[in-house]
C-alpha cells in the first residue's frame, strides 16, 4: 500500500487532532470520575462530519474511505477511548451495517439521524449466556401478523442507555445455530424494551454500557435488516470491519501512553539527571514506540484492503489482536516509567491501561481472533 496520506486524509487526521485536544484530552479524567463523557460531545462529533464517514452523502454522511476513519478513531481514542467507543459502535457497528444491509427506507429513516449525531445507536448481540459464541443466543422473535414479538436479554451493551436505536440480533426461526438469527432496527422507546446501566466497570467509565431486557417487544417486520435468517452474516460483517475500528482506537491509546512517557521521562529527574538518561527507561520508551508503529501499519493495512475491495477479515482479526495486545503493553510500560504517580489518575497512564484492557476483551476475545486466524491458516475451525 501507499502509506503517503492523500492531502484530505491529511486534513481530517488535522481537523480530529485538533478537536481531540480541544474538547476531548483535557475532559478525560473528569469524565472517568463522573463515569459519563459529556452528552454534548456526540452533536459536536456529528458536526464535524465524524459520525458520518464512509457513509454516503445522501444519506447525511461524508463519505471519506476507511483510511481516514481509521484516522479518526486513532485521534479520538488518543483523547479518551470512551469517547472513541461511542463513535466506533454508534457509526462503526450500526451506521455503516446499516447502510451496507439496509433497505432504501431504512436508510433514510435512520442513518441522518446517526450521522449528524442527532441519534445515537447501539449494537446489541452478546446476551448474559452467550458471548464468544454468540451464535447460539436465544433472544426470540416469534412472528405475529405483521409483526415479530421479541423476547429476551442483551448484556454489556455499549451506548445502551443512550441510544434512540439498537440493532438487535434475535432467533426468529427454527433453524439450527446461527442459521436462525435474524437482524432488526429496534427503536430504544418501544413498549417493552427496558434498560439498565452497568456500572463499576474497570474501564471506559465515560460509556453508557447497558443490559436490555425485552419482554413482549413488538416489532414490524419492515424493521428486519437483510433477509430473515441473514442476522448472523450482518453481525460478523459489523464485527469485521468493527475491529480495524477498535484496532485503530488502540493505536490511539498506545500513542497517547508514549507521548505521556516521553513528555515524562524528560522532565523527571532522579540519582542527577533526568529519567530518560537511563538506558532501562529507554527501553520502555523503546518497547511502546515499537508498538505503535506496529499496530498502526496492521490497522493501516486493513483499511487499504477495505477500501481497494479486497478481502480483508483475517486480516481485521491479526490488527485487533496485536493492537489490543500492543495498547495494554503500552499503556502499562507507560505506567511504568512514571512509578508511583502512574498508579493515580492524575496522571494519565492508569487510565490508558484501564481502557485499554477491554480492547482484547469486546468484539471477540484475543483467543477468537487467533481461531479465526488459525482457521484461515489452516482450514481447520477449532472454536
Ligand atoms: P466468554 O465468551 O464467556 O469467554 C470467557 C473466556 O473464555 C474468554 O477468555 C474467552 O476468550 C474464552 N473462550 C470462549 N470460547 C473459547 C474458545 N472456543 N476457545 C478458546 N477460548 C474461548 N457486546 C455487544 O453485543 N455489543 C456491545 O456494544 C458490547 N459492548 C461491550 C462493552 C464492554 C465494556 C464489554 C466488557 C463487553 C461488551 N460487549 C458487547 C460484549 C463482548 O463482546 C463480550 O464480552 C465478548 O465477546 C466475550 O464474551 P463473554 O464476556 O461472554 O466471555
Amino acid at each position: 500500500m501507499n502509506l503517503e496520506l492523500s492531502e484530505e486524509q491529511t486534513a481530517v487526521r488535522q481537523l480530529a487532532r485538533d478537536f481531540s485536544d480541544r474538547e476531548i484530552a483535557p475532559h478525560a479524567v473528569a469524565w472517568d470520575r463522573a463515569e459519563s463523557v459529556d452528552r454534548a460531545i456526540v452533536k459536536k462529533l456529528g458536526a464535524l462530519g465524524f459520525l458520518g464517514l464512509t457513509i454516503p452523502e445522501e444519506y447525511g454522511g461524508c463519505g471519506g474511505d476507511h483510511l481516514a476513519y481509521c484516522l479518526v478513531t486513532e485521534e479520538l481514542g488518543r483523547g479518551d477511548s470512551a469517547v472513541r467507543g461511542i463513535v466506533s459502535v454508534s457509526l462503526g457497528l450500526v451506521a455503516k451495517t446499516l447502510a451496507h444491509w439496509g433497505t432504501e427506507e431504512q436508510k433514510r429513516q435512520w442513518l441522518p439521524g446517526l450521522t449528524s449525531g442527532e441519534l445515537v445507536g447501539c449494537f446489541g448481540l452478546t446476551e448474559p449466556g452467550t458471548g464468544s459464541d454468540a451464535g447460539s443466543l436465544t433472544t426470540r422473535a416469534v412472528r405475529d401478523g405483521d409483526a415479530y414479538v421479541v423476547n429476551g436479554s442483551k448484556m454489556f451493551i455499549t451506548n445502551g442507555t443512550w441510544a434512540d436505536v439498537v440493532l438487535l440480533f434475535a432467533r426468529s426461526t427454527d433453524a439450527p445455530g446461527h442459521k436462525g438469527v435474524s437482524a432488526f432496527l429496534v427503536p430504544t422507546d418501544t413498549p417493552g424494551l427496558t434498560r439498565r446501566e452497568i456500572h463499576g466497570k474497570l474501564g471506559l467509565r465515560g460509556q453508557a454500557t447497558a443490559e436490555l431486557v425485552l419482554e413482549d417487544v413488538r416489532v414490524p417486520a419492515s424493521a428486519m435488516l437483510a433477509p430473515e435468517g441473514k442476522g448472523f452474516s450482518v453481525a460478523m460483517s459489523a464485527l469485521a470491519k468493527g475491529r480495524m475500528s477498535v484496532a485503530a482506537g488502540c493505536v490511539g491509546i498506545a500513542q497517547a501512553a508514549l507521548d505521556a512517557a516521553v513528555e515524562y521521562a524528560t522532565e523527571r529527574e532522579q540519582f542527577g539527571k533526568t529519567i530518560a538518561h537511563h538506558q532501562l527507561v529507554q527501553e520502555l520508551l523503546t518497547d511502546i514506540a515499537v508498538d505503535v508503529d506496529a499496530a498502526r501499519l496492521l490497522t493501516w493495512r486493513v483499511a487499504d484492503l477495505i477500501d481497494r475491495g479486497q478481502p480483508f477479515v483475517t486480516e481485521a482479526s491479526k490488527a485487533k489482536l496485536f493492537a489490543s495486545e500492543a495498547a495494554v503493553r503500552a499503556a502499562n510500560n507507560a505506567l511504568q516509567v512514571f512509578g508511583g504517580y502512574g498508579y493515580i489518575d492524575e496522571y494519565p497512564a492508569g487510565k490508558l491501561l484501564r481502557d485499554a484492557r477491554v480492547m482484547t476483551l469486546y468484539e471477540g476475545t484475543s483467543q477468537i481472533q487467533k481461531l479465526v486466524i488459525g482457521r484461515a491458516l489452516t482450514g481447520v475451525s477449532a472454536f
